[in-house]
């Protein structure tokens, strides 16, 4: 028989500890990350110590046997209450963990507290799990990154004056699609000009203008994992300033980078390219954190921020973000994602384009 899920057997451990019988897995997320199920939203999973269901409707049922085969199918809309009842009585269920970072009071209410067993919030069991990835994880993500780096080389052709930051996104997000992503990660963030001030601003109507700086942070949705990625390029020649802060910027985050040794803290690393803006005398201008998780959410599980004192470790992947943005003038991000690698050094997982201040 084919080799356990590593997250299933890290749920079995939790069940043993806590003495409990089962657990319902119900955000999208977590259903993916157990089952592999991409009908996201549409299925329940109930995994106990011995056995595994997935329980969703006729719409996902060849799906569910491709994607999910070692899971016992239930043919039922995922949220009938009757059919989990049915199930946990059969199964002789009294003790049942379930999401409690992800239900909502509402789902609690009405479909929780009905089952009639006791519940059990498994608070970070899911995140601490999905924080360290496998090497085929991270293939994924790599995959992702790639996939976004190359539409993003394909939508350079098109940046000029004239166009509207939503333009843009829109032909970012059609080279994504076409070369096979589910979907954009996150809402892409173009914010040129002035608006490049607005760290996360999303892309709007205003029109590129010449010399602008355009901060474009995206990332595709591909094959359950996320890609997230920032350049900030210039239409027509930046002024001395912005020429400048790019290059604090870059500086930054070449810093962090070559700077990381194992055993640092998040706050280690992001202290690395804070200190660096900061020389600069930009430092009030860097308001974010230096970087974050990424997975098959766009944000989870690690923090590489001024007061984050998780230990950066082997099987992390995580953003080195930094930027500067000063209001009324514009800003600057450069994002990339790394891993760590065999050599205990940062490992790029973005690998393109390049990173040198590049003008259109
Ligand atoms: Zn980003
Ligand atoms: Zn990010």
């Amino acid at each position: 028989m084919e080799e356990e899920r590593r997250v299933v057997k890290a749920v079995r451990k939790f069940l043993d500890e806590k003495e409990y019988d089962a657990i319902i897995v119900s955000s999208w997320q977590n259903v993916y990350y157990c089952s592999s199920f991409t009908g996201y939203g549409d299925a329940l999973l109930l995994i106990t110590k011995d056995k595994k269901f997935i329980i969703t409707d006729s719409r996902y049922y060849v799906q569910a046997g491709n994607q999910s085969g070692d899971y016992e199918l239930v043919k039922s809309g995922a949220w009938n209450l009757k059919t989990m009842a049915d199930l946990v009585m059969q199964e002789g269920i009294k003790k049942v963990g379930y999401e409690d970072l992800a239900v909502l009071h509402t789902m609690y209410v009405n479909y929780f507290e009905k089952l009639g067993v006791e519940l059990f919030g498994v608070g970070n069991l899911f995140l601490d799990s999905r924080i360290i990835k496998t090497p085929e994880e991270i293939a994924k993500v790599e995959a992702a990154c790639d996939l976004a780096s190359a539409a993003l080389e394909r939508t350079f052709k098109y940046i000029k004056t004239g166009i509207t930051e939503i333009e843009l996104a829109a032909r970012l997000e059609y080279e994504m699609r076409t070369a096979g992503a589910d979907k954009p990660s996150f809402d892409t963030i173009i914010a040129s000009g002035v608006r490049g001030s607005m760290p996360h601003g999303t892309a709007s109507g205003k029109v590129i203008g010449k010399g602008d700086g355009i901060t474009i942070d995206f990332g595709a949705f591909y094959n359950g994992m996320c890609s997230d990625m920032t350049r900030t390029v210039f239409a027509g020649e930046p002024s001395a300033e912005m020429r400048k802060i790019y290059e604090v910027v870059k500086e930054a985050q070449q810093t962090a980078i070559d700077g990381y040794k194992p055993g640092m803290k998040g706050k280690d690393l992001d202290k690395l390219a804070r200190d660096v803006i900061a020389g600069y005398g930009y430092g009030e201008y860097f308001g974010h954190s230096l970087g974050h998780g990424v997975g098959i959410d766009v944000h989870e599980g690690v923090s590489v921020s001024p007061g984050s004192e998780l230990v950066l470790e082997k099987g992390m992947i995580f953003s080195v973000e930094p930027g500067i943005y000063v209001p009324g003038l514009g800003g600057v991000r450069i994002e990339d994602l790394v891993t760590i690698g065999d050599n205990g050094k940062l490992r790029m997982i973005t690998k393109a384009p390049v990173r040198d201040l590049l003008i259109f």
